[in-house]
This record gives C-alpha cells, sequence and structure tokens, in this order.
C-alpha cells in the first residue's frame, strides 16, 4: 500500500514516501525498531489499524525508489497488535496471492495450451 497512519491518529491515512515518512515518525521507536540485528520501519494499516511494515525496494530490486507498506503479520510492541480477522477484511490488503491460487485449476492448463496454439497456427 502507498500509504500509512501513525499511533496518534490511526484512521488518518498519510500519503507514503520516505520523506513524509521519516519526517512525521522523525526515525524515532517505535516506529524504528531494530528486529533480529535489522532496522526495520513501522507504521499502521488507516484501514484496519494493523502494524504493517516499510519496504524500500531501491537496495534490492529497482532504482525506483518505491517506498511501500505491507501488512506485517504480527504484534509489533508499541505499534499495533496484530488481527488476523480485520486484515483479511481490509481493503488495502493485497488479495493478488489468493486470487492466483485460484485462477491457474490445473484442469485449465491444457485449454490455455489449446488457445496458445491455436493462435500461434
Ligand atoms: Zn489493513
Amino acid at each position: 500500500m502507498n500509504v500509512f497512519a501513525l499511533i496518534t491518529n490511526p484512521t488518518e491515512a498519510i500519503p507514503l514516501t520516505e520523506d513524509i515518512f521519516y519526517s512525521r515518525t522523525n526515525r524515532k521507536p517505535p516506529y524504528i525498531q531494530s528486529f533480529g540485528g535489522k532496522m526495520n520501519s513501522y507504521a499502521l494499516c488507516p484501514s484496519c489499524q494493523n502494524p504493517v511494515l516499510m519496504v524500500n525496494r531501491t537496495a534490492t530490486e529497482t532504482r525506483s525508489g518505491s517506498f511501500y507498506a505491507k501488512h506485517n503479520k504480527g504484534d509489533v510492541p508499541g505499534v499495533a497488535q496484530y488481527h488476523e480477522h480485520k486484515y483479511l477484511n481490509c481493503p488495502l490488503a493485497n488479495p493478488a496471492r489468493m486470487d492466483e491460487k485460484k485462477r491457474r485449476p490445473p484442469a485449465r492448463q491444457g485449454q490455455s495450451d489449446e488457445v496458445k496454439n491455436a493462435l500461434i497456427e
């Protein structure tokens, strides 16, 4: 997701950029926490009030500097407790993975190959 919320106002959706996140949280705990020897950044989901983890793809995947938040499936001390049922009903949760499992049943594999072959021919 590209919005986040603060503990002080958990329903206000703030547009998420690295600059805004750091200026609003002052780079301080509990938003910044060391976890397993790694510094992680946390905030809240403005929709379901579950904790979210900040992910910066710049370092690992692209150079576009995309900074985004994903639901953290576990309690984050000082930020929020994780509530599974709220997460499952959250409109900001990414449903793509669930859909992916349904989208490709093995029975349909043959069918799409047929279509592909027809297009090639
Ligand atoms: Zn949510």
